[in-house]
């Protein structure tokens, strides 16, 4: 007798709205056929009453060993000295590359038909890099360090032009802003275009970040992937989720050379929380790219089709899409249109 092993995962539902839309994430993503073991931790501000800290080093130590990880969103507790739990986790496997893809939902209404990009941002570095204080007790002004390293910007370059490679993209466009941050932005952009020389391949340009945003709105179909440092992606990324639907319907990867951690770009939403009215689909399409990293394109692309069938259908859409469906009853037709 053959037994199949099963791929284990860490699991980590969340805070507020997060074990609604992870729970239907599971199921479609079960509903593909993919052999999963999930192994659920806690993490959040939900951790905290049973392990006294939102990171549990059981946590830690499930991601540190199956290396992949399913997230919802994470409530970083106010006040008490917490961190963002987010954060710390990125820095905890120091997962380098933040991939945003952006893509019009047909049957939604938007400013454009023909969205489709990608962000590349770099996650670790930057105005981002933690490093921040007050210069005197009476607050009277304050500095922040931005730090950018060589290394930092090759491996958040060269994984862009590979990330472009192989899905078939055709341009990488550099987003900077070398023209005021010299040092800085300036060495993110003089890296890049050394690493640009050796893909020969794939176009390559490269545009300052202001007017990056403008040329977003009037035109997005100009890019194809962008690659930009920490806090640009942090914003232009959340602009192109708004060039498709919002921010209920993107998905992230947080990638580094160790693990990988996927999950919905929106937060836990604690107005809506215990309603079963969450829209699942950003958890969904986290579970999608999550089977593709795990080598299983095929399934992760027949998920990734089911919720744009059933979108587009407008079949038991959740109320932030204007319908009147729940949690539940949208994953029941994500997972009869990966059956039928
Ligand atoms: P939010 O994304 O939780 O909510 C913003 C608005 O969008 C709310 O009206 C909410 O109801 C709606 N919304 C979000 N996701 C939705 C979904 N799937 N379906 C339907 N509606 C949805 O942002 P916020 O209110 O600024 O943050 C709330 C909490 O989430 C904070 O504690 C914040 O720290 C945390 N947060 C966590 C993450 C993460 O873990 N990745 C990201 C962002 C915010």
């Amino acid at each position: 007798m053959t037994t199949k092993t099963k791929t284990v995962i860490t699991l980590l539902p969340g805070d507020g709205i997060g074990p609604e839309v992870v729970g239907g994430a599971v199921r479609a993503i079960e509903a593909t056929g993919a052999e999963i073991e999930w192994e659920t931790r806690d993490a959040g501000a939900g951790a905290i009453p049973k392990h006294g800290a939102p990171l549990p080093e059981a946590t830690l130590e499930s991601i540190r060993r199956t290396r992949l990880c399913l997230k919802g969103p994470l409530a970083t507790p106010i006040g008490g000295g917490y961190s963002s739990v987010n954060v710390a986790l990125r820095r905890e496997f120091d997962l380098f590359a933040n991939v945003r893809p952006a893509r019009t939902f047909a049957g939604l209404p938007g400013r454009y038909d023909k969205v489709d990009l990608v962000v590349v941002r770099e996650n670790t570095q930057g105005e981002y890099s933690g490093i921040e204080h007050y210069i005197d007790p009476s607050r009277s002004a304050a500095e922040a360090i931005s730090i950018i390293t060589r290394h930092g910007c090759d491996r958040i370059v060269r994984f862009a032009f590979e990330y472009a490679r192989a899905n078939g993209r055709k341009r990488v466009t550099l987003v900077h802003k070398a023209n005021i941050l010299k040092m800085t932005s300036g060495l993110f952009l003089q890296v890049g275009r050394e690493i640009a020389r050796g893909y020969g391949d794939i176009e390559f340009a490269d545009i300052i970040v202001d007017n990056c945003a403008m040329q977003l709105v009037r035109d997005p179909s100009r890019f194809d992937i962008i690659v930009t440092t920490n806090l640009f992606g942090d914003i232009l990324s959340d602009l192109t989720a708004g060039l498709v639907g919002g921010l209920g319907l993107v998905a992230g990867a947080n990638i580094g050379e160790e693990a990988a951690i996927f999950e919905a770009v929106h937060g836990t939403a604690p107005d809506i929380a215990g309603r079963g009215i969450a829209n699942p689909t950003a958890a969904m399409l986290a579970g999608a790219a999550m089977l593709e990293r795990l080598g299983q394109r095929e399934r992760g692309m027949r998920l990734e089709g089911a919720i744009r069938k059933v979108v587009a259908a407008g079949r038991d859409l959740t109320p932030d899409l204007g319908g009147q469906g729940t949690t539940g009853a949208f994953t029941d037709r994500v997972v009869e249109a990966l059956q039928s």
